[in-house]
């Protein structure tokens, strides 16, 4: 197999993330539809993304707690080309920087395509997406109960 045909087949796969000791409970919420932050429990400072020490006081002592899974869209972007060829079939698509109810801001996709409802400060909710039996991913969807 040549280099340049790897090449091509690398690129036509999305990157997806790689759970590691730090993140596992995160993606096995995802699982289940839940959204696990950490909260340090010497300071009270909630983080996403998951790492070994909290990023205010450098403690490890962190505890995962499950999150409401709510949050308002802090900003957006609706994407028309495709970052690469695997995402050729997903355009248009719209990030969104979601601020989650617990403080922590995080980056995901909208589910659908309502791109004329996306506003500032939006109520959004959870949803995850199945990839793979190992693999969820978080999205959010516009929140129409509230
Ligand atoms: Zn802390």
């Amino acid at each position: 197999m040549s280099e340049q045909k790897v090449g091509v087949e690398e690129a036509l796969k999305k990157p997806l993330p790689t759970p590691d000791g730090d993140s596992q409970p995160m993606w096995d919420g995802f699982k289940e539809g839940k959204l696990l932050l950490q909260h340090c429990g010497d300071c009270g400072h909630v983080q996403y993304y998951q790492q070994g020490i909290c990023r205010n006081c450098q403690s490890p002592n962190l505890q995962h707690q499950k999150a409401s899974g709510r949050g308002v869209i802090h900003s957006y972007s609706v994407v028309h080309r495709a970052p690469g060829p695997a995402f050729r079939d997903d355009v248009p698509y719209a990030v969104l920087l979601v601020e989650l109810e617990e403080g922590p801001r995080m980056i995901s996709r909208l589910v659908g395509q309502d791109f004329d409802s996306l506003d500032f400060d939006l109520p959004v909710r959870l949803e995850t997406i199945k990839v793979s039996d190992e693999l969820f991913l978080p999205y959010f969807a516009l929140n129409e109960c509230n």
